[in-house]
């Protein structure tokens, strides 16, 4: 949708520069989605992936006077690109030591498992190479760095925290521009404003595109192995996570997160941090604290503990999170507490904080609930690709599960949730893992193959709402890839979607 929206208004910026308004006025210009990149006014940039995000750099490239020559390997990106009105330039063979950068797509290897041919000639060529979150940061700090920057990032629930840090604020009245690894790439953004607040979600690959990184508050959820096949090593992955705090003004750090034997990442972090003058380092635990001051889970409360008397303590009650139904489980706690560390850094009142955690809408395909039929809630997880995912939900729904599984099989399959099968009241198999699935699950949860979404959620309703039990809950949870029925966990959820609000009797979300 945005990609309409930002191409419309993104000629209308080019159109301002024809007409030959000040370049202050250009930049600013109201009615523009876009933060027009001036950094690189008069010099000429190479753009590599055409996705939303290369595309909406080459965009405000060009709005802030740049020369871009943008390209991808794909035929489906240049042609949007073509059709966006962005000039592509064959970076095969061009000649590169006219460029002043190397713009790079996120998702674009830099480094592992081998430097893409781009980065090699950018290097032959002695340019920087570089992300469109270092070309916000640029212009932020070029002209506007009252501008708060929230950047958020962390193994698992960058997402989750970013949407409720950036409902948080707009609850509290404040105009908060959520984007970067999240929906909008953050160049289609509202230029920096002294009062606008930007809340960013950031990948490793962003960080690491990213050598100015310099925001005002910064988030370390978590660590834990993942994606080293772009990055290496644990400890490298480790490393290019911790920058995005290392630089910040204030940092919000999750600790106790085990990452390898020779120590916790996020500790070690935090404990640099705050042994630094002038930083602000707070922390939180979803375990119990050892340490006052650290905002923990208690469920279902989150509490903070300050030292009180001579060996005493005082706990002091955040937020109860018993009513907060768009983030059930220990792993939304988690996020929660960030959320509310962050906000407290840019002086929102807790009371007002609390109240927006509790409407917090939730994000799609993440635990969320479509609607019930009677007292049975059915929830699309379409997100839990893997069984790490999967296991945060079953955490969460301690009994009755009519649990909807499989698609495209990760390696060790369900092993791993063994110790949640006896919270399954039955389990209902789609896609290419049935015949693995149901060897885990044989003699101990009741399974029916449904090969297809719709028969398994015409067969999971039935059976939920004939048992009558107290907490029954229809889940999709699939611990696995879409890709063999779906275009993505996006449409497989969409499709679940559909196929709840279709139920006779069922009471869609928020009707109630
Ligand atoms: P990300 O953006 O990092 O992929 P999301 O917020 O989209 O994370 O959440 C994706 C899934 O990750 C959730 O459905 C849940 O299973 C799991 N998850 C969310 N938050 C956490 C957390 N703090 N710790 C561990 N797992 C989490």
């Amino acid at each position: 949708v945005w990609g309409n929206t930002f191409h419309q208004l993104g000629r209308g910026a080019a159109d301002h520069l024809n007409k030959g308004e000040s370049p202050l006025a250009q930049r600013y210009s109201r009615g523009t989605t876009m933060i027009p990149v001036t950094t690189f006014a008069d010099k000429t940039v190479a753009v590599f992936g055409l996705g939303g995000s290369g595309i909406a750099t080459a965009h405000a490239l060009i709005a802030g006077g740049a020369t871009v020559a943008a390209w991808d390997d794909g035929e489906a990106g240049r042609a949007a690109a073509e059709k966006a009105g962005i000039p592509l330039v064959d970076l095969n063979t061009a000649g590169w030591t006219k460029f002043a950068a190397l713009v790079l797509a996120p998702g674009v290897p830099l480094t592992h498992p081998e430097p893409h041919w781009t980065v090699k000639r950018a290097h032959d060529a002695k340019i920087e190479i570089i992300g469109d979150i270092e070309l916000f940061c640029r212009e932020r700090n070029a002209h506007c760095p009252a501008a708060t920057f929230i950047a958020i990032t962390g193994t698992n629930g960058k997402s989750t925290t970013t949407a409720l840090i950036a409902h948080i604020l707009r609850s509290a009245g404040k105009d908060a521009q959520m984007g970067g690894n999240i929906g909008v790439p953050i160049l289609a953004l509202d230029p920096p404003a002294k009062d606008r607040i930007y809340v960013i979600e950031m990948s490793s690959f962003q960080i690491d595109l990213t050598p100015r990184l310099n925001p005002t508050v910064g988030v370390l959820l978590n660590i834990t192995p993942d994606h080293i096949d772009r990055h290496g090593t644990v400890e490298n992955y480790a490393a290019i996570k911790e920058r995005l705090v290392m630089a910040a003004s204030s940092a919000v750090i999750g600790v106790e997160d085990g990452l390898t034997a020779s120590g916790n990442a996020c500790d070690e972090v935090f404990h640099v941090l705050d042994n630094t003058p002038d930083r602000l380092a707070l922390a939180f635990s979803r375990k119990r604290a050892q340490t006052t001051g650290i905002v923990y889970f208690q469920a279902p409360i989150l509490t903070r503990a300050f030292p009180s008397g001579a060996n005493g303590c005082f706990e002091e009650t955040l937020v109860d999170l018993s009513s907060a139904q768009t983030l059930r489980g220990a792993h939304n706690a988690e996020n929660a507490a960030a959320a509310f560390l962050a906000c407290e850094l840019l002086g929102i009142p807790h009371d007002e904080i609390g109240c927006a955690i509790k409407t917090y809408p939730g994000l799609a395909h993440r635990m969320e609930e479509i609607g019930r039929v009677g007292n049975v809630p059915f929830i699309n997880d379409s997100k839990a690709t893997n069984a790490d995912s999967t296991e945060k939900a079953l955490l969460s729904f301690p009994a009755g599960v009519y649990w909807i599984l499989g698609g495209k099989p990760k390696e060790g399959g369900i092993e791993p949730l063994r110790p949640y099968f006896p919270s399954i009241a039955k389990a209902y198999l789609i896609g290419a893992a049935s015949d693995e699935f149901a060897k885990t699950l044989e003699g101990h949860v009741p399974y029916e193959r449904c090969v297809t979404l719709d028969v398994a959620v015409a067969r999971a309703s039935a059976d939920a709402l004939a048992a009558n039990l107290p907490n029954s809950t229809v889940l999709l949870s699939p611990a696995c890839a879409s890709y063999d029925q779906f275009k993505s966990f996006e449409h497989r959820g969409d499709v679940f979607r559909a196929l709840v609000t279709a139920l006779p009797g069922v009471t869609p979300r928020g009707k109630a």
